[in-house]
């Protein structure tokens, strides 16, 4: 099968390519063409996933379809934006016609989910490998970043932390767990939900925001450099889930939330006037911990005493601390 087949079976042929809201032309010229009103900014976001990296080389192509993708979309909910469309570019070792089928299937399964639409992308012959853009309109001035934090902002996180990295040993085959407990935890990892709705509620409420994806210390980290304040973090009200204490005890549970990643879950900051109002709607905000002034993250125990944290969150070329 040629390259040009290849795209038009199955990616220009799958359902999240046929176009939508904000799309004004799709896969098969040159670009694509979104449209936008006045008043709105365009939000982008990058990430490659590279096989052996980021994804178990030999893994379920439908799942590791809708995880691109959730993952990406995950940075359009961190900034309070709303998805209008994305690009594959997929650097594949053959075309393996079983395979395609399937990670298409999984890609369009959170494009729905999403509402987002396959605008365009390249395909290319080599070792495994996804690079994903996506895009989305946020009203202009609105988006949420990482540097409005202010001293006396509560720190909040949207749900439950640590799932998806206690479920790493799982999804590597390094363990095995009663179904009850292993599938709420790999459906963490393989089917992470973009918190889009909350991200769009955020607007005009939090002061800074990102999705948690390198571990909660690490990410919290970039929140108090970019708003030049410090974090403090109460360990006993970091949310875990029931399952994720079942497989792993309270003490490794934690770690996972604190060091782990891959959560996709939104941490963010929020005036103490804005609270009851968020939880009155209904929005999942869970607070951990408060803004100070100062520098960097600090983890504190039952008696508000610091506690050395692990070693955060993951990096790619370098240790981050020891
Ligand atoms: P060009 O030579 O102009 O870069 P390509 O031949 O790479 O165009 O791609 C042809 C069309 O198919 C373009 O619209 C491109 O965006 C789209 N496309 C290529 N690969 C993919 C893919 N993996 N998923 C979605 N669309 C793709
Ligand atoms: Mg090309």
């Amino acid at each position: 099968m040629g390259e040009f087949e290849l795209i038009r079976h199955y990616f220009a042929a799958a359902p999240c390519a046929q176009g939508g809201e904000g799309v004004a032309l799709g896969i098969g010229d040159d670009g694509a063409l979104l449209d936008l009103s006045p008043g709105e900014q365009l939000a982008i976001s990058t990430d490659t996933l590279v096989a052996g990296v980021h994804f178990p080389e030999s893994c379920d192509p439908f799942l590791l379809g809708q995880r691109a993708l959730g993952v990406s979309v995950s940075d359009l909910a961190a900034m309070g934006a709303t998805p209008i469309g994305f690009t594959l570019a997929i650097t594949l070792p053959n075309a393996d016609a079983a395979w395609l089928q399937a990670f298409a299937s999984g890609l369009d399964r959170m494009a729905q989910a999403c509402a987002i639409r396959l605008i365009g992308g390249d395909t290319t012959r080599g070792p495994l490998s996804l690079t994903l853009s996506v895009f989305g309109r946020v009203p202009s001035g609105m988006a949420l970043t990482r540097g409005g934090a202010q001293e006396g902002d509560l720190l909040c996180v949207g749900g439950d932390l640590g799932d998806a990295a206690g479920a790493l040993p799982l999804v590597l085959g390094q363990r095995e767990a009663p179904a009850a407990i292993a599938e709420p935890l790999l459906a963490r990892y393989w089917a992470p939900q973009p918190q889009l709705a909350l991200g769009q509620a955020l607007r005009g409420n939090a002061t800074a925001a990102l999705d948690i994806s390198d571990g909660l210390l690490a990410d919290c980290g970039h929140i108090a450099t970019a708003s030049q304040v410090a974090l403090q973090i109460d360990q006993a009200r970091v949310p875990l889930s029931a399952a994720l204490i079942a497989l792993a005890g309270q003490e490794a549970a934690l770690h996972y939330a604190l060091a782990g990643g891959d959560d996709y879950l939104l941490a963010f900051t929020l005036p103490v006037a804005r609270l009851l109002d968020m939880q009155a709607a209904g929005w999942p905000v869970r607070v951990i911990g408060r803004v100070v002034a100062g520098v960097g993250v600090q983890l504190l125990d039952a008696d508000g005493l610091e506690i050395r944290p692990p070693r955060s969150g993951y990096q790619h070329f370098g240790l981050s601390s020891d």
